[in-house]
């Protein structure tokens, strides 16, 4: 009896933080949701749409639970970078997003042997869920950049399905390999140091091999993070924009500069620790619909 009140009592306090919750990022209801879009998978929804939507610029909802209104596309080709895999239609996103891209690519081109940078993903035209890879992305804040240095900028269309990045690591992402450079690092680096940007998402190795050979001031290797795969491409994930209420930031780094984590991450690599016999089994991962997401996402996907 006394479990069961204490069970109510668990309950009732989820159901009032989820409210809170609710009132912070204005997730919508069901009934707010229009009849068509309820019970579809909101990435059906979303991958459906070919442009931006015609509305101001913002970013709705967390990255990896949200949409773009007023996306903007990254020129497929500029002086300094290339999209690839252009029939994903991923090379969309918050406008400051996109002048970052601009302005790092143009530092990568400085860099000897780089003409620039080869971008991966950023969003869809509209953010939201895809029908494929990547969990986050979704709000025009993530891109993803390739490592493979790009020694031409006039790929054709075919060539940029087809041509693959390269793999920089080594024992599973312990170390790095032969094809990690200085550049690397110096454009890691640079992407760290701007202010726009929140976190970088790498393969432990490279951040264990940038804590060593930075000399200087390290503070910077703060946001770059060890992660799983990231080896073919970094991520960069840009910080919410100054007054977008709606858009949720990610909890900022742990302070220092994270040297030791990483080296860490290196060790289990290494030396793996025995499965938690009482670890929690993964919960299935339900698809999201437009219940799921700020009410706003309705508009971003009704308007022109
Ligand atoms: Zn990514």
């Amino acid at each position: 009896m006394v479990r069961r009140l204490l069970i109510l009592i668990a309950l009732t306090g989820l159901a009032a933080c989820r409210t809170e919750t609710a009132g912070r990022t204005t997730v919508s209801t069901q009934a707010q949701v229009p009849a068509a879009m309820q019970g579809v998978e909101a990435r059906q929804l979303f991958g459906a749409h070919s442009h931006g939507s015609r509305q101001d610029p913002v970013p709705h909802g967390g990255y990896a639970k949200g949409c773009l209104a007023g996306g903007v596309e990254l020129p497929e080709t500029g002086p300094t970078w290339q999209a690839m895999r252009l029939s994903r239609n991923r090379n969309w996103g918050y406008p400051e997003t996109v002048s970052f891209i601009k302005d790092l690519s143009a530092k990568a081109a400085a860099q000897p042997g780089w003409q620039g940078l080869y971008v991966g993903d950023v969003s869809q035209p509209r953010g939201g869920p895809m029908l494929s890879g990547h969990r986050s992305h979704q709000i025009g804040l993530d891109v993803d950049v390739w490592m493979l240095p790009p020694k031409r900028l006039d790929l054709s269309v075919a060539e940029r399905e087809n041509i693959s990045s390269i793999s920089l690591r080594r024992a599973n992402g312990a170390y790095v390999n032969e094809h990690w450079t200085r550049q690397h690092h110096e454009i890691l680096k640079a992407a760290a140091k701007d202010s726009r940007v929140a976190r970088i998402f790498v393969f432990p190795g490279a951040k264990v091999r940038m804590c060593k050979d930075e000399k200087g001031d390290k503070s910077w290797l703060r946001k770059v993070r060890p992660w799983w795969g990231h080896h073919y491409h970094f991520h960069v994930r840009l910080n919410c924009p100054k007054g977008a209420k709606g858009c949720v930031d990610q909890k900022a780094p742990p302070p220092g500069d994270g040297c030791e984590d990483a080296e860490k991450w290196v060790q289990d690599i290494l030396n793996p620790p025995p499965p938690d016999p009482n670890a929690p089994k993964p919960k299935p991962r339900r698809q999201l619909e437009m219940a799921d997401l700020p009410r706003q996402c309705v508009s971003v996907l009704q308007s022109q």
